[in-house]
């Protein structure tokens, strides 16, 4: 039987101390007594001890595997950036910390937003509903996704194609990435990661090794705030540091966004738009169904790990019923949310009958690799020529991006896809509505 010290040894990940040998050992006859499965490789707990406290195995080493220079991991990228990227002291905001938005950096960046209608809401209290009940009244009106799932056509809230689902990683890059990562290459599927700006100057290595294994990296602010809650500038610091980090590390500069807890409205869309930011959500059906896994649960000590895999197995039950694809979260920061994912959730979902087919959010969403990075996009109506100039009032946005009977029309990925396709220019509202059947969405596709 392989174990997790095979896999890290085979993977030559030293490990830091003798003292995790010991860790791993204790983790492991506790995992075997109990009934330990081994996916490809990986050792995996068994459900009933996933939980919150289980014991821990040891952390993987965050050491890049491509040198400074390297050979870009997709045609028409930017080399590795060489020297390669050294944390200076002082240059960075202080990480996990709400920005100074004072800065002249941030003031810079705030340029951006010239010519853009931002809404001026009032930031929500924590972005929360029930600690805004006036806001949460306004949810509609203000296209706040926390509070009734309001999308705009500008989201991108699911893969297109029935039975695809869109993989997604966020919170990281963190140590347990590194087995993620592994299991990952293993099964040939790619994924999403929604990176945070902390954590992307912690771990750099760890990045450097998901974006050149040919995963999607993607910004998902530098705190990990609800932006809702933040000021205009508050929220450019939050995407510009993170956006920063990424360049600095990997030599390239995202074209797509998650807002954390998806907590997004008009407002945070405008912006996110305005900085060249595609938001990009996970999927919730008319019926209040999100494609969360919960896993976020069990790190927290909220759920254990079988209820959290009970939920994303209905998950899976919804998704034959949808018209498209999905886009599912789940979180690469924790080992526990790791080991749910790859001894789990992605196992289910690949041993499905029939199987899913597991993408990344771009790929699944086809578009090319080069234009999710500022440096190599060519295609200079992807985000879009300009960000919408305001938003239209009276939208007919819906309150789910995938309904189950209602077919194309409300997809966020239809206009990203009109975005970059050039036929439309540039989107007057956030809001607008594009009835597209199949045959244009086809058409669409194929302009990509
Ligand atoms: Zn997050």
């Amino acid at each position: 039987m392989k174990t997790t010290a095979t896999l890290f040894s085979l993977l030559g990940l030293a490990f830091a101390h003798d003292s995790h040998h010991a860790h791993i050992a204790k983790r492991q006859s506790a995992a075997a007594a109990a009934g330990t499965q081994v996916v490809d490789g990986v050792t995996i707990p068994p459900l009933a001890s996933i939980t919150f406290g289980m014991p821990t195995a040891t952390t993987p080493a965050a050491t890049a595997t491509a040198t400074p220079g390297a050979a870009p991991p997709f045609s028409g990228g930017p080399k590795l950036p060489s020297p390669a990227w050294a944390f200076a002291q002082g240059q960075w905001p202080e990480m996990d910390k709400p920005i100074d938005s004072t800065s002249a950096q941030v003031q810079e960046w705030m340029k951006e937003l010239d010519g853009y209608d931002i809404p001026d809401f009032s930031p929500t209290v924590d972005g929360s509903c029930v600690n805004d009940t006036a806001a949460e009244a306004d949810a509609a009106k203000r296209g706040w996704w926390t509070c009734g799932g309001y999308t705009r056509d500008t989201d991108i809230v699911a893969c297109p194609d029935k039975m695809t689902w869109g993989v997604s990683f966020d919170d990281g890059p963190a140590p347990y990435s590194t087995v993620l990562l592994e299991y990952l290459k293993q099964k040939s599927v790619s994924a999403t990661f929604f990176v945070v700006g902390s954590r992307v100057i912690e771990y750099p290595g760890i990045l450097i090794n998901e974006y050149m294994a040919g995963h999607e990296i993607s910004v998902h602010t530098w705190s990990h705030p609800h932006l809702t809650s933040l000021t205009n500038a508050q929220i450019v610091a939050e995407l510009g540091w993170t956006r920063k980090a990424i360049q600095a590390v990997l030599g390239v500069t995202p074209t797509t966004m998650r807002p954390p807890y998806g907590d997004i409205d008009d407002r945070v869309r405008m912006i996110a738009l305005a900085m060249g930011l595609v938001p990009i959500i996970w999927t919730r059906t008319d019926d209040g169904h999100s494609f969360d896994t919960f896993d976020w649960m069990v790190a927290g000590g909220t759920v254990p790990g079988s209820t959290s895999f009970a939920e994303f197995q209905s998950i899976l039950g919804n998704a034959s019923t949808l018209n498209t694809g999905f886009a599912v979260l789940q979180h690469d920061l924790y080992e526990i949310t790791v080991d749910l994912a790859v001894g789990y959730t992605l196992n289910a979902a690949l041993t499905h009958n029939p199987p899913f087919t597991l993408e990344a959010v771009g790929k699944c969403s086809k578009i090319p690799t080069t234009n999710l990075y500022v440096e190599s996009n060519t295609n200079k109506t992807f985000p879009f020529p300009a960000p919408p100039k305001s938003m239209a009032s009276g939208s007919n946005s819906s309150s789910s991006a995938n309904s189950t009977s209602s077919g194309s029309s409300s997809n966020g990925k239809v206009s990203s896809q009109q975005g970059a396709s050039g036929t439309g220019g540039a989107p007057r509202s956030l809001a607008l509505s594009l009835p597209l059947g199949a045959a244009a969405l086809l058409a669409l596709a194929a302009l990509l």
